[in-house]
């Protein structure tokens, strides 16, 4: 049997799904490409050039013209690949709280995501890839040759979250960063368009009491069975 070719990986913020995806991608040699880049790319770009993020004709219009950019290779400070928005590199800011605070708006627009969509698929047509976002199984590949699902509690994640920023050396409040963290799962639970829904033939991880050690043997048990 052939190793599957496209593998999407979908699942809430912080849920292990984009350090996975990373590694799976590494050991077999496959492009690894976060989506979420992509609508915090275009986030920073309408909080950048002070468009209303409410303002659905001007951020669509914004998302159709941005020339958005991925590469492997950058500067040697933590990153795992650079992030270019019209040839501005937008690595860290797109991590910045005011984009998490409307990321989940700005993606809800139909125009926004059809234009991310569509690069999406390109990007992916050439198979080896494991994609990591929230609509990949259902909406961006749903022929892909293997769907995950990774979810893990938001008290969990929020842990995770803390310990990330307190390895940075700054300073975390746990109870603000589970808030955000529900409101940003409610909301990409409820858009109308591509919701954050598990495909129905995607095979579903809980994450919560697994090692990212297990996570990973899970995963490549999964990939010598397709
Ligand atoms: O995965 P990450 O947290 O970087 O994604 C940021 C936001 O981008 C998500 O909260 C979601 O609103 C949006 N997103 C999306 N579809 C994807 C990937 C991300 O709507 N495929």
């Amino acid at each position: 049997m052939s190793k599957p070719s496209t593998i999407a990986i979908d699942g809430s913020a912080a849920s292990g799904k984009s350090t996975l995806g990373a590694l799976l991608a590494q050991r077999l040699g496959y492009l690894y490409f976060d989506t979420g880049v992509m609508y915090r790319a275009v986030t920073w770009a309408v909080l950048d050039r002070r468009l209303d993020p409410a303002d659905v004709e001007a951020v669509s219009r914004l998302a159709e013209t941005l020339t958005i950019e991925v590469k492997s290779n950058g500067p040697d400070d933590g990153r795992l690949y650079t992030v270019l928005a019209d040839g501005q590199d937008i690595t860290w800011p797109i991590r910045s709280p005011q984009v998490e605070t409307f990321v989940s708006l700005v993606s809800s627009y139909p125009r926004v995501r059809a234009a991310l969509t569509a690069q999406q698929r390109r990007i992916a047509a050439a198979g080896s890839i494991v994609m990591v976002g929230r609509d990949i199984g259902t909406v961006v590949l749903p022929e892909a040759d293997l769907k995950v699902f990774m979810h893990a509690s938001a008290e969990e994640r929020a842990r995770r979250r803390c310990r990330e920023i307190a390895a940075q050396g700054k300073a975390a409040n746990y109870d603000e960063i589970l808030a955000a963290m529900r409101e940003r799962d409610k909301q990409d639970q409820e858009k109308p368009i591509s919701p954050m829904i598990p495909a129905a033939d995607a095979v579903i991880i809980e994450t919560d009491h697994l090692s990212l050690e297990a996570v990973l043997d899970r995963l490549e048990h999964l990939i010598r069975e397709v």
